[in-house]
């Protein structure tokens, strides 16, 4: 049973990227205002995250590490609305079955916050008191220890550790008001860190640059559209001056980061047409729609998504995105 477990969290959990993305969206999750992520090994020996959030309840630890265990929902209705990212109570546990996981955690008002590790979905020990102040620090140690052939094709670290910075930034520039920092284990500066703004481009251009935050337009639909009925758009996307040899698109659906992939050569094919010379662009966008609307499960990161009228939302996309670069290009 333990070696069905381990490949099905292997699955869950593919690179160290992966894991961090989990841990993240669960410091979301618990309203954190600041979140600080430390590597070792590019994650391979060592992820810590560290938020301020809401905690996690001594009763809860018990079970926190079992499989299809999450606050996060209690009825299959729910299923059906689930606003918050996680959903299937299946990210914790993943890491137990490949990794050694610690969480140090405190809720408010007590006085004392507790510590316990976890192995292959259990707790190794009683959670022990320990001192904290607020929030929830979750540490997982030696990834894929268990997996020698996942840790061999995982060797380039530093591949490892720009992919988690590149996440990093695309959280940040949508949750703006939260403080992100990224930090390698024993260095003493940070290697990105992020202060709470009101403004997305100011927070863009903190992240990204100057250099791309002054060729950006600001994009939306309409709340007067007929299609504002089925989902609401807004965003940033880059003129004719940022040229680029791949483009970045930074989506959110539902406040959750997704790929779309048809949604993303929609909008390159409309650049190509528009603007050959900047036909890989920047794109920032989040989308609103009925969180029924949409199907996180094409694939077992969550990351690919697939949406009820699919066509009729990137058309429309496609027409906003290419009236606002003709205008930028008179
Ligand atoms: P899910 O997020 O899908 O519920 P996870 O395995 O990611 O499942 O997390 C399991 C549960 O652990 C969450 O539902 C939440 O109750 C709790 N949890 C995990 N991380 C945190 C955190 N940083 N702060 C507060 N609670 C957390
Ligand atoms: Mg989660």
């Amino acid at each position: 049973e333990s070696v069905v477990n381990r490949i099905a969290a292997g699955e869950v959990i593919q690179r160290p990227v992966s894991a961090v993305k989990e841990l993240v969206e669960n410091s979301l999750d618990a309203h954190s205002s600041s979140i600080n992520v430390v590597v070792k090994d590019g994650g391979l020996k060592l992820i810590q995250v560290s938020d301020d959030g809401h905690g996690i309840r001594h009763d809860d630890l018990a079970i926190l590490c079992e499989r299809h265990t999450t606050s996060k929902l209690s009825t299959f209705e729910d299923l059906q609305s689930i606003k918050s990212m996680g959903f299937r109570g299946e990210a914790l546990a993943s890491m137990t079955y490949v990794a050694h996981v610690t969480v140090s955690t405190i809720t408010k008002g007590q006085l004392h916050g507790y510590r316990v590790s976890y192995r292959d979905g259990v707790m190794e020990h009683e959670p022990k008191p320990c001192a904290a102040v607020k929030g929830t620090q979750i540490m997982v140690e030696n990834l894929f220890y268990n997996m020698t052939a996942r840790r061999k094709t995982l060797q380039n670290s530093a591949n490892d550790f720009s992919n988690i910075e590149d996440l990093l930034k695309r959280f940040s520039i949508h949750h703006i008001n939260v403080n992100f920092s990224l930090r390698k284990h024993g260095a003493s500066g940070a290697d990105l860190h992020t202060v709470g703004t009101s403004s997305r481009l100011d927070a863009i251009r903190s992240v990204y640059g100057v250099s791309v935050a002054r060729t950006l337009i600001k994009i939306e639909t309409s709340d007067n559209d007929p299609s504002s009925s089925i989902f609401k758009m807004n965003g940033f996307i880059s003129d004719s001056n940022y040229v680029a040899k791949k483009i970045t698109m930074v989506l959110f659906i539902n406040d959750r980061l997704v790929e779309c992939t048809a949604l993303k050569r929609a909008i390159e094919i409309v650049y190509a047409a528009t603007l050959p010379k900047a036909s890989k662009p920047f794109i920032y966008m989040s989308i609103v729609l009925p969180p029924e609307h949409v199907d996180v499960n094409v694939h077992p990161t969550k990351r690919e998504v697939s949406l009820l009228n699919q066509e009729v939302i990137i058309a429309k996309i496609q027409a906003v995105v290419e009236s606002k670069l003709r205008n930028s290009n008179e």
